[in-house]
Formats: C-alpha cells, sequence, structure tokens
C-alpha cells in the first residue's frame, strides 16, 4: 500500500499539478481526495477533470456541493461566497453532474482507509475537527483504522494508542499495529498553516508523512486577477493564511 491523500485542492491548477508530478517520482499506487475541487480558485473546470481521473476514491466538500447547487452559501464567509458565485458561472454541466455525484464519505476497505471532508461524526454539518476533544469523540464515528480528512487547511496526524492516549503529530507517524488515526491531508491550493507551499500526505504500510511542495503562486495570483476574484483570496495564498 503507497498512496497520496490530498485534499482542498479549491481550483489552484498549478498547486495541484506540482503535487502530482511529485507523486509520480514516488510511485505511488493510487491519490485519495478528501474533497473541495473548486472554489477559491481560478480554474474549477481544469482541476476538477484532473481529479475525476486521477482519484481512485473521493468525496465531496462544502464548496464542492456549493458550486454544484446542493447547499446554500448563506453559511460562507462573503469573500468564499464570492467565489462560489464566480465558480458557478464558469463551471461546465459535467463537472456540476460530476459533483452532484460525489458522496460524503467514501472507504477503502482493503486498506482499512476512510475518507470524509469534515468530520467522521457529522459529514454533511461541515465542522472542524481541530483539538483532541474533537478527535477523541470522532475516533468513535468510523470503523476504519486511519480516516483521512480536510476542511481546516491546516495538516496534522491525531494518533490513539489503544489505551486511549492520543498524541497529535505535525510531520511524520509511524502507523503502529495496534493504534488508529485521524489524518488531516491539509490544503494542496490554499494552505492556511503558515506556510504556503501546497501540502500532502503519503501513506505507506508503517508511515504517514505531511509533504510539502512549492508551487508557482504568482502565476496563479494572476490568473485570480484575471478572473476577477477577490484581492484577500489573491494575497492570502503568498502567507498561506
Ligand atoms: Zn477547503
Amino acid at each position: 500500500m503507497h498512496y497520496a491523500i490530498i485534499s482542498d485542492v479549491h481550483a489552484n491548477l498549478e498547486a495541484l499539478q506540482a503535487v502530482l508530478a511529485k507523486t509520480e517520482e514516488e510511485k505511488i499506487e493510487g491519490i485519495l481526495f478528501s474533497g473541495d475541487s473548486v472554489g477559491y480558485g481560478p480554474d474549477p473546470n481544469e482541476c476538477t477533470k484532473i481529479l475525476k481521473e486521477k482519484a481512485k476514491i473521493m468525496v465531496a466538500g462544502n464548496h464542492d456541493r456549493a458550486a454544484a447547487g446542493m447547499t446554500g452559501i448563506t453559511y460562507f464567509n462573503p469573500l468564499a461566497r464570492v467565489a462560489i458565485e464566480w465558480t458557478r458561472e464558469v463551471l461546465s454541466r459535467e463537472n456540476v453532474e460530476f459533483l452532484q455525484s460525489l458522496p460524503l464519505t467514501a472507504e477503502l476497505e482493503e486498506d482499512n482507509i476512510y475518507l470524509v471532508h469534515a468530520t467522521p461524526r457529522e459529514p454533511e454539518k461541515w465542522r472542524y475537527l481541530l483539538y483532541e476533544y474533537d478527535a477523541r469523540i470522532n475516533f468513535n464515528y468510523f470503523k476504519e483504522k486511519i480516516c483521512f480528512l480536510g476542511h481546516s487547511h491546516i495538516p496534522f496526524i491525531v494518533e490513539r494508542f489503544s489505551g486511549g492516549e492520543i498524541k497529535f503529530h505535525y510531520h511524520y507517524a509511524e502507523i503502529r499495529k495496534e493504534n488508529r488515526y485521524i489524518v488531516n491531508a491539509g490544503s494542496v491550493g490554499q494552505p492556511r498553516d503558515g506556510n504556503p507551499d501546497a501540502a500532502y500526505v503519503l501513506l505507506s504500510d508503517n508511515s504517514v508523512e505531511i509533504k510539502r511542495i512549492s508551487y508557482d503562486i504568482v502565476l496563479t495570483q494572476k490568473k485570480m486577477k484575471k478572473a476577477g476574484l477577490p484581492a484577500y483570496l489573491i494575497n492570502r495564498l503568498s502567507a498561506g493564511r
């Protein structure tokens, strides 16, 4: 088993291409995608098409569902809303239908993997899993050994020991036979942990690792400007916030 897990691409084609090129060198067996193909960025059609082709399994994120007209956008912050409205205008019929077809959760039974965008407990409510308290509860809502998710754009690995102890890792964790894991894959297209490099996760039989890769941020920003997307969303890419 050797997978790359990616999340929150948010229509950032340059970041997606950089990650995919890197995972090709790493000779992975497949890509698992934790949701949010679109929203914020300038290339929603290209990114959706690539993810559709490349992902072994994928789930819907809140931006995917909103862009596909399945949920309202009143709960989005005003800038995210502007980006979703723009995305709705440019997204092809085919991509809208594809995003509508995505489930909220998915399993890879043979590898004991569970996939969701926000939380296993209430996938449709788009809650954030950030702290030990949230992690502890959410371990009760999936049966697999490892759950991959995204949504907060901040990567981490939570390890739950057989005795109940919880430990957070920020770069790497060994996969131990008796323990279970929740892994936030961070964000390919809009990291918010202060590091502007695209984030993704590599999973092998005995380890899980958070990886970072630089990409052509200036090109993405130029495209966003041309599309008339909000300046705040353009600038935040360079800060990784
Ligand atoms: Zn997101």
